[in-house]
């Protein structure tokens, strides 16, 4: 997989806000962000899409929904909050190292746009 924006915000040669770490993720403040809380979390392996994940990184997903759990009790948004990953351009992943977006702080439509 190519490297991305994210590999360097792991690799610590581009700042962020991070919120999160540990031995197989990291999560950051979106640096454009869509909600009052609006947080990114990836894993440190670089798997591009969900759609690329495989068997073997079953406990690494169910490990990502744990940590957001973490996270949401962190930022106080455990009663609220959404869990989105967009796999492929098509709708609107942008930076190709898988992703989830938590969002918090204001109301949300569904079905989403
Ligand atoms: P997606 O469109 O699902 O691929 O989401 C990519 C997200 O990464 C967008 O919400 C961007 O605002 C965010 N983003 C891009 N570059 C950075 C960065 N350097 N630090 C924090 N967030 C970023």
């Amino acid at each position: 997989m190519a490297d991305t924006i994210f590999s360097k915000i792991i690799n610590r040669e581009i700042p962020a806000d991070i919120v999160y770490e540990d031995e197989l993720c990291l999560a950051f403040r979106d640096v454009n962000p869509q909600a009052p809380v609006h947080i990114l979390l990836i894993p440190k392996k670089p798997i591009a899409r969900i759609i690329d994940a495989n068997e073997e990184d079953q406990a690494l997903l169910g490990h990502l929904c744990l940590a957001a759990n973490k996270i949401a009790v962190q930022e106080g948004i455990e009663d609220a909050f959404r869990l989105v990953v967009n796999n492929g351009e098509g709708v609107g992943q942008s930076v190709f190292h898988l992703h989830l977006h938590i969002l918090a702080g204001r109301s949300f439509t569904w079905p989403p746009g």
